[in-house]
């Protein structure tokens, strides 16, 4: 892995961006959400380069060239593992999300990442959020598997929902997806007594509907929580109108706060997880993607800040789909 930038702080997050051993241009993400680097260290890594899906609140979704492969998954890993620890995560709670940059199960090598991991790390805690597209059953039932055998207590598995009607979701999320019937069949297989709760994960933008009546029909609480983050300020989000509905300083959504209070008194878990706001100045949070933001340059508020540094547009020289769009 050639690293070609780095932005953040090393005490909050850092965004990567380099080059691996395939010359795939990837960003990643290291970040320390409890402040405690031996309690706690996420890293955030990319499954592909780009993203065939799309979303709309999303910054990678512009472009795709092609799934990463095993190694160039772990060269993402190896770089800040060594630079942090020098080769050995010293911390309580190992987490590595596949989460950064393309839907993961579009690609099956994430898999024997995951399954890897385990055999060399035995405080790592795998985390895999998914929008559950149509037509990769076996990277499912292999995830499944994998899960059971390995990790039946410590898995994070997270469905990117968004919205509770679904006409509005194919919107947001607009390629072929499982339903709510079949991500919650899925889900509840998933789910192991004693284990993690399945995360049904909303990105809340004021303009999303979100009923909690739709979730208890689909989703029984002792199987499905509720995640819910703030619409965090990207380049694609602020081109489709979308907008942000938590009150950070409050720690609760404004337009949607009745649907967090009906699903508390329906007996469900919901978290608002509101990071440190520094993470949206580095770039770091879920949908931002710090070549977007060079290429385009818009004026975004709170956003991308440290990335503004990276005058130098080495970075996007060999990438297609970025280069002679710089400034
Ligand atoms: S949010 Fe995830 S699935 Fe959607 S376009 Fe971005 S990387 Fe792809």
């Amino acid at each position: 892995m050639e690293i070609l930038s780095a932005v953040g702080d090393d005490a909050v997050a850092k965004v990567y961006i380099g080059r691996t051993s395939r010359g795939n241009i990837v960003e990643f993400v290291e970040s320390i959400p409890t402040g405690n680097i031996r309690e706690k260290w996420v890293l955030i890594v990319s499954s592909l380069n780009g993203c065939p899906v799309g979303c709309m609140m999303c910054d990678a979704g512009f472009f795709y060239m092609g799934k990463l492969r095993y190694d160039e998954i772990m060269e993402q890993i190896e770089y800040p593992l060594m630079r942090r620890f020098g080769g050995a995560p010293d911390t309580k709670k190992f987490k590595i999300q596949f989460a950064r940059m393309g839907e993961p199960s579009f690609n099956p090598e994430v898999l024997d990442v995951i399954r890897d991991l385990g055999d060399r790390y035995e405080n790592f805690f795998p985390s895999l959020s998914t929008v559950a597209p149509i037509g990769v059953d076996s990277f499912f039932q292999r995830l499944l598997k994998i899960k059971k055998e390995k990790y039946p207590d410590r898995f994070q598995l997270q469905f990117s929902i968004h919205s509770t009607n679904q006409e509005q979701r194919n919107r947001i999320i607009p390629i072929h997806k499982w339903d709510f019937s079949r991500i919650a069949d899925y889900g509840m297989r998933f789910y192991d007594e004693g284990g993690l709760k399945i995360t049904l994960n909303f990105a809340l933008a004021r303009e999303n509907e979100a009923d909690a009546k739709v979730i208890q029909k689909y989703f029984p609480s002792e199987y499905f929580l509720i995640k819910i983050t703030p619409l965090n300020p990207t380049v694609s989000a602020q081109r489709n109108g979308l907008s942000n509905d938590v009150d950070e300083s409050a720690g609760m959504p404004v337009k949607h706060r009745e649907f967090v209070e009906e699903l508390r008194s329906r007996g469900y878990d919901v978290i608002i997880s509101i990071g440190d706001t520094r993470e949206n100045l580095i770039g770091s949070n879920c949908g931002q993607y710090i070549l977007r933001f060079l290429r385009e340059r818009p004026e975004l508020m709170n956003a991308y800040t440290f990335a503004r540094e990276i005058k130098e547009i080495s970075v996007l020289e060999g990438h297609p789909h970025l280069r002679g769009n710089s400034p």
